[in-house]
């Protein structure tokens, strides 16, 4: 439950900064587009009333030049009634809908001048109508120059919102990369480095699993990665570790034998093989000595098996505690030790065996007076490579004819195969 909460918080910690960032800038674009829309509205608004303007100007500027308004000898708006009411009233709808565009376009002085106009009585005469006509002319100027400038505003402002849109986009393609570098160096070259490594586990479990698990160690430490890379190398390292501790408890399994912790036969033929090779290359000598408890099925049947174990472990420890580093003492089987002396000769083998005869010998075993000899002891049969045998099954074989005639004159004693008439060897 603990872990589900923690993932939950460290996928939000993960896609929290991207989601905030996403929506900051997705926010900040629809804000600003929809501000610049609405003043791009506006701005096209007030140059369509400019030019509306402009156009009711060169209108009226039109109507001005029109004949009936044109008079030499009348003066008063009253003398042109009678002459051309019609003529008047467009004029004056005219000027209304120009004073009324200038208003909606901001031009104050144009429409305070034509609503001026508007009221006075003196309005059409002909000094009247070139004035007016000179005014229109600065008021038409005046209007395109406006348009113009609005006009070039325009452009400006669409230019600027496209420059912006190009600058934010740079922006955003930048900063993707920016991420992108960012996750290859946090994510993917580290999972890169890290499946270098593991792809050497095919070769190598499990040798060098633990030099693998400090390589990878050492390779995330030293490199920018991501919460959860950190947490599969962790992962991996604590298993590599898992691994070779069981791996070595395997190792112990697969050569010791269970009940006396000697090496089982496996490793003990294992090793002969081997010892017997090496001493067939190199003119060494390899001994073997065989030891059987003597009448152990007495023993059991007299005091259970339980107890015959507790012997076979306490006599493990004696043989282990007589040997030297270079031996290898094994569990044959049964109730049956073998020993193996690399580079050993039978009289160095005999001594090392007739010492640990007699160890044994002296050894307190609970309830050993119920043997037949009042004692616990062994037989030994020794045989050497290449004296007495040219292959390592042989040398098995013939220390065990040793030890056939050691249990034979009368047990408790070590007998060498080469000390054996030539009549025994074959027996
Ligand atoms: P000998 O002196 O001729 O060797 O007589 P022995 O009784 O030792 O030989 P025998 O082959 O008749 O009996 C071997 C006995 O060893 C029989 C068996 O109960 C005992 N034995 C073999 N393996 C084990 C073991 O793992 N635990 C126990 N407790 N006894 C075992
Ligand atoms: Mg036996
Ligand atoms: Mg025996």
């Amino acid at each position: 439950m603990k872990q589900v909460k923690n993932k939950h918080r460290n996928t939000l910690r993960l896609l929290l900064p991207v989601f905030l960032t996403a929506g900051f800038i997705t926010v900040l674009l629809v804000a600003s587009t929809a501000f610049f829309m609405i003043w791009r509205q506006t701005l096209l608004e007030n140059l369509k009333t400019r030019e509306a303007l402009c156009f009711d100007l060169l209108d009226l500027k039109g109507q001005l030049s029109e004949n009936p308004l044109r008079s030499d000898r009348d003066s008063t708006i009253q003398s042109l009634k009678t002459r051309s009411e019609e003529n008047l009233q467009i004029v004056r709808f005219m000027m209304i809908k120009a004073a009324d565009n200038a208003g909606k376009a901001g031009a104050e002085d144009i429409r305070a001048t034509l609503s001026g106009k508007l009221k006075g009585d003196q309005l059409l005469g002909r000094k009247n109508i070139i004035l007016f006509r000179l005014e229109l002319d600065n008021m038409i100027n005046k209007t395109k120059e406006a348009v113009r400038e609005k006009r070039e505003y325009f452009v400006f402002a669409n230019n600027l919102f496209l420059f912006i849109s190009f600058v934010v986009l740079i922006a955003l393609c930048l900063w993707e990369g920016l991420l992108l570098i960012h996750q290859y160096r946090v994510q993917s070259a580290p999972l890169f480095k890290l499946s270098g490594r593991l792809a050497a586990f095919n070769k190598n479990i499990p040798e060098s699993i633990q030099e693998i698990a400090e390589k990878i160690k050492k390779d995330i430490k030293f490199m920018p990665h991501s919460f959860e890379i950190g947490q599969i190398t962790e992962t991996l390292v604590s298993l590599c570790e898992d691994v070779t501790v069981k791996s070595k408890k395997l190792d112990e399994l697969f050569i010791r034998d269970e009940k006396t912790t000697l090496y089982n036969y496996r490793y003990f033929k294992e090793h002969l093989i081997i010892d017997v090779e090496r001493a067939k290359r190199f003119g060494d000598k390899v001994s073997l000595a065989m030891i059987d408890i003597d009448h152990f099925k007495q023993y059991n049947d007299a005091n259970g098996h339980i107890a015959g174990d507790q012997v076979l472990g306490r006599l493990a420890d004696v043989i282990v505690s007589q040997c030297r580093g270079s031996d290898v003492p094994s569990r044959f089987g049964g109730e049956e030790f073998a020993v193996l002396f690399p580079k050993t000769s039978h009289e160095t083998a005999s001594t090392i065996a007739e010492r640990l005869r007699m160890v044994i010998c002296a050894e307190p075993i609970p309830h050993e007076k119920h043997q037949p000899s009042g004692r616990l002891t062994v037989s030994i049969g020794i045989a050497t490579f290449p004296d007495d045998a040219a292959d390592w099954y042989t040398l098995i074989n013939n220390a065990d004819r040793a030890l056939y005639h050691a249990k034979a004159a009368g047990r408790n004693m070590v007998i060498a195969f080469s000390s054996l008439d030539q009549e025994k060897k074959t027996i």
